[in-house]
């Protein structure tokens, strides 16, 4: 008889098939309200949501500024959160999300609040989630900005994927599942296939559009004067290479993008990443104003407790890898030896592969591991 399911427990056979397994087996298991239990009660914020579709929600975080809260449970429209910001005179968008609908529907919510013509859109970094829905601000003629080697990086990561079979772009993560020794290793390697899958469907799927504002980090910071609201955008190391974030200093409110994974393992995989330069910006932030609101790039809005908590958990798995490196241990076994302490067991894990593993391959190479 064939048996799709066979050897396969009920949950592993969802994660592999749907499109994005992983992520949406963790998503849907932990409650996503938009808010912080720490910030009810902040009168800068307000309690009501202005709009919830399900797979995002928009919410005031203070004058003209408005932050979008996905719910990747719910879909892969947006996955990421951002958000916009409306001046008297313009307003500026932040994210291009992973479709061009969820780029539209944040649009749409601004015009619900704002006919102020828009400055632009802004893609915090490269990642898919971020900006495969860019089409949208191209085909509004709306302007994008973005680190300078976004585009690059978008072209490099994702074009070659438009023109790939699925199973040739997944092999690699196929052949992981075949090559681990033990099941703990093929576990991992099973959620990076998810995970990879997830991306292949949405990036081989996209019309793919690029900004053209490039931002020179080295210029950083530039200020995009809105009319009576002023956003800086500022260039920090850690999670991408191309991360911008957007401040409102007057305001305290900071757009964190995927700098900030509030109540989340933080995603270490790309090549760019450095966990000792990611380390240092939290540590910038953790010195920013204590009532700063802060909009992560994903999981709730939150305060200073947000960046509290991720620096524990990069405190925890540098602690972990550092005993194993000390020990002997080598960096391919040590990356799947971590163990999520129960203080952490609730936070999600996009995938072993693109979180855990490298931040822990990464601290072995900064501590000089051949
Ligand atoms: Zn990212």
């Amino acid at each position: 008889m064939l048996d799709l399911h066979h050897g396969l427990s009920r949950r592993q056979f969802l994660a592999q098939t749907s499109c994005f397994g992983a992520f949406y087996a963790v998503a849907a298991t932990i409650r996503l309200p938009t808010l912080a239990a720490e910030l009810e009660g902040d009168s800068r914020i307000s309690q009501a949501v202005l709009v919830d579709k399900g797979f995002a929600a928009v919410r005031k975080v203070g004058a003209g500024l408005y932050a979008t809260i996905s719910d990747p449970s719910k879909g892969n429209t947006t996955i990421c959160n951002g958000g916009f910001l409306v001046g008297k005179d313009a307003a500026l968008l932040i994210e291009g999300f992973t479709t061009a609908g969820g780029a539209s529907f944040q649009m749409e919510t601004l015009r619900t609040i704002s006919q102020v013509p828009v400055k632009g859109a802004l893609d915090t970094h490269y990642h898919f989630d971020h900006s495969m829905g860019n089409s949208f601000y191209g085909a509004n003629g709306i302007q994008l900005y973005a680190h300078a080697t976004t585009a690059r990086r978008i072209i490099d990561s994702y074009g070659p994927l438009q023109d790939m079979s699925k199973e040739a772009a997944l092999a690699p993560f196929q052949k992981a599942i075949v090559d681990a020794k033990s099941d703990v290793e093929r576990q991992h390697a099973q959620s990076d296939l998810a995970a990879a899958t997830g991306v292949v469907a949405v990036t081989s799927a996209t019309v793919i559009a690029l900004p053209n504002h490039p931002l020179d980090p080295t210029k950083s910071p530039v200020k995009l004067d809105l009319g009576s609201l002023t956003a800086v955008v500022e260039h920090y190391p850690g999670h991408s290479g191309t991360d911008m974030v957007v401040r409102v200093p007057e305001q305290n409110v900071v757009y964190a993008g995927d700098l900030l994974f509030n109540g989340w393992y933080p995603v270490c995989f790309d090549e760019k990443a450095t966990v000792s330069g990611w380390r240092s910006t939290l540590k910038t932030f953790a010195s920013w104003d204590k009532d700063t609101i802060f909009v992560p790039g994903h999981g709730q809005i939150c305060g200073q407790e947000g960046i509290a908590s991720i620096r524990e958990v990069f405190d925890d798995i540098a602690g972990q890898a550092e005993k194993m490196f000390k020990a002997g241990v080598p960096a391919p076994e040590a990356q799947h030896r971590y163990v999520v302490p129960d203080k952490f067991k609730n936070f999600p894990i996009f995938a072993w592969g693109f979180t855990i593993g490298p931040a822990i391959t990464k601290l072995y190479a900064e501590w000089g591991a051949k």
